[in-house]
């Protein structure tokens, strides 16, 4: 049986006590994911950024907010996995040094210093040696590019990659198009089909793959 670890939705990266920075992920994906696994009877952990979307029943849910939470939670619960899926949306950065109250009004420039967040999945993977890893990256342009790039840089097992235009809105549908490309070179894609039959691709590559 797999033991698979996944991350869904966004982190948030605290500004002040009111405001912060994030993104517009929804964890639909992730969450469609984790309940595939489930039926699949396989033993799910979900690591949670924050969403409006209904916890799956019988899975195992870690409510996160930001991405040090994110960390904590995947480095802890890696141990136990043998897989880990990480289609959070992560933010790339935090701020410097948060507010403990909130930033006043004022006028004219607002500077906000941020520092780059940790990579987990390079981290998750210095905690689990062995362990299978799968990334998500959604990109603006040139795809396969940064995709491959992701998926090198990352010593990935496969990524699934999409891409969102002007034209093309990615976050929260219910259907999406997908590449995946994986360590052998392989590259495939998958057109206009629903987030939950995209859910059963991406975990019959996992249950066929050979690490
Ligand atoms: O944000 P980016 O496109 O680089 O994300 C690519 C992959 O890396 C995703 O699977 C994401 O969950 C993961 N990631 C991470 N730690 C970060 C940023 C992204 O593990 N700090």
């Amino acid at each position: 049986m797999t033991r698979l670890l996944i991350t869904a939705g966004p982190t948030r990266e605290r500004i002040d006590p009111v405001r912060f920075i994030s993104n517009y992920s929804t964890g639909t994906f992730g969450f469609e994911i984790a309940k595939e696994a489930k039926k699949r009877g396989w033993s799910v952990t979900l690591i949670s950024g924050p969403t409006c979307l209904k916890p799956p029943v019988g899975i195992k849910l870690i409510r996160v907010e930001s991405a040090a939470e994110m960390l904590k939670a995947v480095k802890r619960e890696i141990k136990k996995c043998d897989c880990l899926i990480m289609a959070a949306a992560v933010s790339d950065w935090r701020m410097k040094g948060p507010s403990k109250n909130k930033i006043k009004r004022k006028t004219g420039k607002i500077v906000l210093e941020l520092t780059a967040n940790p990579d987990i999945l390079f981290e998750a993977k210095k905690t689990k040696k062995g362990a299978m890893t799968i990334g998500f990256a959604l990109e603006t342009e040139m795809l396969e590019e940064n995709a491959l790039k992701k998926l090198r840089g990352k010593r990935l097992d496969f990524i699934v990659a999409n891409k969102l235009s002007a034209k093309k809105w990615v976050f929260g549908d219910t259907q999406s198009d997908i590449l995946i490309m994986d360590k052998f070179g392989n590259k495939e894609y998958f057109r206009r089909r629903k987030k939950r039959e995209l859910a059963k691709i991406v975990l019959d590559k996992v249950a066929n793959f050979n690490i």
